[in-house]
């Protein structure tokens, strides 16, 4: 990585706006959850907040929990969401709270580092790997750990692997590729919800991240969550939010509590339970399953792109037998002569983010598909319309 390419930001005008024209920019680079809009307008006022002015003023959230700045309503929801959909093990596990998951990668990478390594900790996912991944490693030059790319390709038995399941950019299923008794773990799972993917079972990993980003869409909440196993490792990690920001924002946590319990209530309150238009996940996974089958067609008349194909698998929490819908599309331009996909789309002004970014060739590129209808379905026109 350049340091230029380093200190690019990569926010354009076009970012987290709607097409102004037909002929407009279509930025689907970034994995903005605006999709998301719609339902949270239709459910109202149930999951507003209103927050006195008095209140959050303090740095403490509740001081007999070792993350100590936790507000206890955010970790009861929290963990009432995952025995709901089964996504994972929440109960007797620590759960720490951050700015993000982007936040929780970083804890994690100092927690997983011993502070008196001769050498810096080797930091490793298999290809394609989340293109953030990488620049957030190395950004600092920590001497704590170093960015070593793709784990299949790893020789030692001291790492840290990222394991991103399903798998930004291509949402595969993943598991860990790298198996020594040194290694260590961390399960990045800010997709495993029925709207993605089926839940075949709860997820049991040493340190689990989670994010309301990509839950219910409320990425400018900037709040995220781990499920850790090993109490120091979750102790070490609270020691580097108390580091890196005292703690994280009790407003955007109790308005998180608010907005998960708001999920779960569509499901398991008696009252609530018949209203089809309180239930997110399905909201979603019927949003996204129409997306990819408008994208599918829409590739497939061009004759220039394939996109990977998913088996269909019994969902424990939907009861359904359904593909995955993930929210992003790994296209492949198959054209001859076509070396950078990102580069053919962005000649129609459809920006998208290159393989490159993500450890493989440039004929790869990731398109978001959680992005507000308007966008995704000029970007299906305009997809139609490549020859
Ligand atoms: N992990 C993955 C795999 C992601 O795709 C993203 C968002 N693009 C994040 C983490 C970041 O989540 P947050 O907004 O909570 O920092």
């Amino acid at each position: 990585m350049t340091s230029t390419a380093q200190q690019e930001i990569s926010v354009s005008s076009s970012s987290g706006t709607r097409p102004v024209s037909k002929d407009a920019i279509i930025n689907l680079d970034h994995g903005d959850p605006t999709m998301f809009e719609s339902f949270w307008m239709g459910v109202g006022e149930a999951a507003d907040i209103t927050i006195p002015s008095w209140r959050t003023l303090s740095y403490f959230s509740d001081v007999t929990n070792f993350c100590w700045f936790l507000q206890p309503e955010f970790a009861h929801e929290a963990r009432r969401l995952h025995s709901l959909v089964g996504n994972a093990v929440a109960d007797d596990r620590f759960l720490v709270i951050g700015t993000g998951s982007t936040q929780l990668f970083q804890a994690a990478l100092f927690a997983l580092s011993p502070s008196d390594a001769p050498e810096p900790m080797s930091v490793v996912s298999a290809v394609p790997y989340y293109s953030s991944f990488p620049r957030i490693t190395d950004y600092l030059r920590s001497g704590l750990y170093r960015w070593r790319g793709d784990a299949s390709k790893f020789e030692g038995d001291a790492y840290i692997e990222v394991v991103c399941s399903p798998n930004n950019p291509d949402g595969s299923i993943r598991e860990a590729v790298l198996k020594s008794g040194n290694g260590k773990t961390i399960h990045d799972l800010a997709y495993y919800w029925p709207q993605y993917i089926p839940i075949t079972g709860a997820a049991n990993h040493d340190i689990m991240l989670f994010t309301v980003s990509k839950l219910s869409g409320h990425a400018g909440t900037r709040l995220g969550w781990a499920l850790v196993k090993d109490v120091e490792v979750a102790k070490k990690m609270v020691k580097f939010i108390e580091l890196n920001t005292i703690g994280v924002s009790k407003d955007s946590q109790l308005r998180a509590a608010i907005i998960l319990k708001a999920i779960s209530d569509g499901y398991e309150r008696p009252d609530l339970q018949t209203k089809p238009d309180l239930k997110m996940f399905e909201f979603g996974r019927r949003l996204l399953s129409m997306r990819w089958q408008k994208l599918r067609e829409a590739v497939k008349a061009s004759g220039i792109f394939t996109l990977p194909h998913f088996e269909s698998v019994h969902c424990k929490f939907t009861g359904e037998t359904t593909e995955a819908c993930p929210a992003f599309a790994w296209l492949k331009c198959e054209r001859e002569g076509t070396q950078d996909c990102a580069d053919l789309l962005k000649k129609h002004k459809i920006l998208v983010r290159s393989g490159g970014h993500f450890g493989v060739e440039s004929n790869y590129a990731r398109v978001s598909m959680v992005d507000r209808d308007e966008t995704f379905d000029l970007f299906i026109e305009r997809l139609m319309s490549l020859r």
